[in-house]
């Protein structure tokens, strides 16, 4: 069983062209796409509930317990979590149209050699802009990330200041927002504005990845002693494990398996899970994955 609080598809369903996942070389609408995920669930035997939000949970021995916010209660052997994530936002106007057309959430790896030989921008100044930086600067011509205070010092890891300040291809613009998104069916201009002096320019670009973290909404985990890391993502498999040793509590005789959670029978998969990629191709990979270990779960324990 399914359980879906908006539109079958998540993210990706309001993402006007995928062009990155397998199989659809001209890329896909993410509605259509998420249409076509419906249907061969469906075909496959999967129950799916809509419009119907989780908002608790309870694992007494065996069973894997779910409430829904209309006192609804799923009993279940196992379960996975792929509630994904909600992403900080410029919120300027365009954003949601070019929301895949040359502007992204996170900068994946998937993208660097699609921006082969291009001036991209990264906007954010933690250390996840600071890694996509240093990675997009092997591909691109130039690289400029955008930055609203006026250093890194206090938001980036040491090693990753020296590394930017050392990469020729990397310009750090402080100070600096941007305001507004250009182009018509796909990103072909920013406007950037330096928030010390007011000037502002515009500077050509068609691509524009945004690093501005995001919430999982994982706080029903807490109240179950389900693992998160420090911004809320749920914690899988081996990365419990501490020099090898398993999560404190831990039941069984064996590690947790790929994808599930420090409760035996409680997966996670996609977004929300701690170290995943935040793409289409790797939500499903997981999921897949998750439900092969969900099998191994229920048939050996
Ligand atoms: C506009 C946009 C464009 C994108 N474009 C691309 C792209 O071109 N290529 C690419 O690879 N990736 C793209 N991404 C990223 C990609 O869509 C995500 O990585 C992917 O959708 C993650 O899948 P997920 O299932 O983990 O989470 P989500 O897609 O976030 O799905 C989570 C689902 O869980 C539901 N949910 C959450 N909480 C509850 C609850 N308590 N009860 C019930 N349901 C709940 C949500 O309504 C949502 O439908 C894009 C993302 C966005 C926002």
């Amino acid at each position: 069983m399914v359980i879906e609080r908006a539109a079958v598809g998540g993210q990706a369903g309001t993402s006007p062209k995928i062009e990155n996942y397998l199989g659809f070389p001209d890329g896909i609408g993410g509605a259509e796409l998420a249409e076509r995920a419906r249907e061969q669930a469906v075909r496959f035997g999967a129950e799916i509930l809509l419009h119907r939000e989780g908002v608790r949970g309870e694992f007494p021995p065996g069973r894997r317990i779910g409430w829904l916010a209309d006192g609804t209660k799923i009993v279940a052997r196992a379960c996975v979590c792929a509630t994904g994530v909600d992403y900080n936002r410029l919120n300027l106007p365009n954003e949601e149209r070019l929301l895949g057309a040359g502007v992204f959430y996170g900068a994946g790896a998937s993208e660097a050699s699609l921006c082969e030989n291009a001036h991209l921008f990264i906007v954010g100044g933690g250390n996840s802009s600071g890694q996509a930086a240093l990675f997009f600067a092997r591909y691109a011509a130039k690289v400029t990330l955008v930055v609203r205070g006026d250093s890194l010092k206090s938001t980036l890891s040491a090693y990753l200041v020296d590394r930017l300040q050392a990469e020729p291809k990397i310009e750090v613009l402080y100070r600096t927002e941007i305001t507004a998104l250009h182009g018509d069916r796909v990103l072909s201009a920013i406007t950037l504005r330096n928030t010390r002096t007011g000037k502002e320019w515009v500077a050509q670009t068609g691509w524009l990845f945004l690093c501005l973290g995001g919430v999982p909404h994982t706080e029903w985990a807490i109240d179950v002693g389900v693992s998160r890391d420090e911004q809320g993502y749920l914690v899988t498999g081996p990365d419990l494990l501490t020099a090898g040793r398993r999560p404190d509590g831990w039941p069984l005789d064996r590690d947790p398996y790929h994808m599930e959670t420090n409760i035996p029978g409680v997966f996670a998969a996609g977004d929300v899970r701690h170290g995943s990629v935040k793409r289409c191709a790797s939500a499903v990979g997981e999921g897949a994955m998750a439900v092969t270990s969900v099998h191994r779960y229920l048939s050996k324990g």
